[in-house]
């Protein structure tokens, strides 16, 4: 590679800034190593700093979660790069060089306060992702109240030039000529914590996400469960109106061969139950149905978490939902087979839906990998090179993975598995010197 003066060399790259990527950073700066931490968003944090509460304990997930994300910003042995894309990795001798390009905010990032008076001032209103499209957004926009950094952003597909953020901003952050910057980088060790993708709900037709406004998926419901949520409490987005009758459809794009995943995601029946726990605490008189395939409660806690949902009264239906349709009020029919009555197929009436989306794999990083190929599993998560004895080796030697990048898994074993993959990057780097 030219332009040498201009390589930032590090030991470690962390791609992706969720939970496993915080953690295995902050591991490897507390043992001496110098470490280049990549986040395609805007904000690390990843999946866990949107959710409401953790099962079993329901602590309170934002609360677990933003000081390992303040600690990480903080680390004087690590370097963040957010709103920024790998474009490409390759092997050199004992390293790897390549380049990220950090993408334009068009606000600088060190001088805006994160005051939010552009979002103010802002005439464009469009559906915020960070909030699951229940609510709306401005086209300059803090990602979300705990993001970090807090540095607005503007989207530049929605903007309309108008010019009021610019004549408002206080510290005359608006820069609307900010131009990508190409960053070039020397590593000696790589590890890809790139998490999970979301099952897109609308995949599964039968269902009418998308359709019909009563049914949402569970991200959905995280954020109209959390402290912050955009409604006081929980709503039918239809409507507004309160419901009080629920039903939770398991295995929407998990354990189901038609839309292409035929592995069981993990979680969702444990956050499934912790929903309805929390509902029955935002909304004492509604009744809650979770329709489930099996109840997978294998953790330690797990099962204790769900007899006492089941002593809640939450009533738990095995049955597989064949389809949903609309009533004229917003009210959803459930066509099922009650599995334990004989197999009859039934109907069932509930006033909204939670579909309990599964995980799918997000190998896009595989694409980076220049000479060397990052192999996939079969179900194309990135290839654990040995699943029981080693799982945080890859096919590449020096390259390494943790958490929902590998396979579907949990807060705590994504938490053990990037306490594993920082100690295997330690160890290969050590036994390069
Ligand atoms: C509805 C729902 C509820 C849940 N509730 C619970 C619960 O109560 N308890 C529990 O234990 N678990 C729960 N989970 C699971 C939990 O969300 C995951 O275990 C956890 O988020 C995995 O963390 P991760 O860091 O592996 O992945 P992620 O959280 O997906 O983070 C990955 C990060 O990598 C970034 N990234 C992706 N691609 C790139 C790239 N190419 N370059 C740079 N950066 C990239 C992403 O932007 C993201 O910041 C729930 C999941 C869902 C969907």
């Amino acid at each position: 590679m030219d332009n040498q003066d201009k390589v930032q060399k590090f030991d470690v790259m962390v791609i992706g800034g969720g939970i496993a990527g915080e953690e295995a950073a902050l591991n490897l700066a507390k043992m001496g190593f110098k470490i280049i931490l990549v986040e395609k968003d805007y904000s690390i944090g990843g999946k866990m700093v949107h959710l409401s509460k953790v099962f079993p304990t329901l602590d309170c997930s934002a609360c677990i979660t933003t000081p390992k994300m303040s600690e990480t910003t903080r680390e004087p042995n690590i370097t963040i790069k957010t709103y920024s894309e790998i474009k490409e990795i390759e092997k050199s001798g004992n390293h790897f060089i390549g380049k990220i390009i950090k993408k334009p905010r068009f606000v600088d990032e060190d001088t805006c306060t994160g005051c939010q008076l552009c979002e103010d001032v802002c005439p464009v209103s469009v559906d915020d992702q960070y909030q699951y499209d229940l609510v709306g957004r401005k086209a300059i926009y803090i990602p979300f109240a705990i993001a970090l950094p807090k540095v607005a952003a503007i989207d530049l597909d929605n903007c309309i030039l108008c010019g009021a953020c610019e004549k408002v901003c206080p510290a005359n952050s608006i820069d609307f000529t900010e131009k990508p910057e190409e960053i070039l980088f020397e590593v000696t060790s790589v590890l890809i914590a790139t998490g999970f993708n979301l099952f897109d709900a609308g995949k599964k037709v039968e269902y009418g996400y998308g359709r019909y406004k009563n049914v949402i998926h569970a991200m959905q419901m995280e954020r109209q469960l959390v402290p912050t949520r955009p409604f006081n409490t929980v709503l039918r987005p239809k409507d507004g109106k309160s419901p009080d009758n629920i039903a939770y459809v398991l295995c929407t794009g998990s354990r189901d061969k038609s839309v292409g995943n035929p592995i069981c995601s993990q979680i969702c029946c444990m956050y499934s139950i912790k929903q309805a726990q929390l509902l029955m605490g935002a909304l004492p008189m509604a009744d809650v149905t979770i329709y489930y395939i099996d109840i997978r409660a294998y953790g330690k806690g797990f099962q204790e978490f769900y007899q006492q949902t089941k002593d809640m009264d939450v009533e738990f239906v095995k049955g597989k939902i064949a389809k949903i349709e609309e009533k004229e009020d917003g009210n959803l029919e459930l066509f099922y087979e009650d599995i334990e009555n004989g197999g009859k197929v039934k109907t069932a009436e509930h006033d909204m839906v939670v579909l309990a989306v599964g995980l799918l794999p997000n190998n896009e990083i595989a694409s980076v990998f220049k000479d060397e190929e990052l192999e996939l599993d079969p179900f194309n998560y990135i290839k654990q090179k040995d699943k029981l004895i080693n799982p945080a080796l890859t096919s590449i030697d020096g390259v390494f993975v943790a958490g929902t990048a590998a396979s579907p898994m949990d807060i705590p074993d994504t938490i053990l598995s990037a306490g594993a993959a920082s100690a295997e990057v330690a160890g290969y780097i050590r036994s390069l010197k």
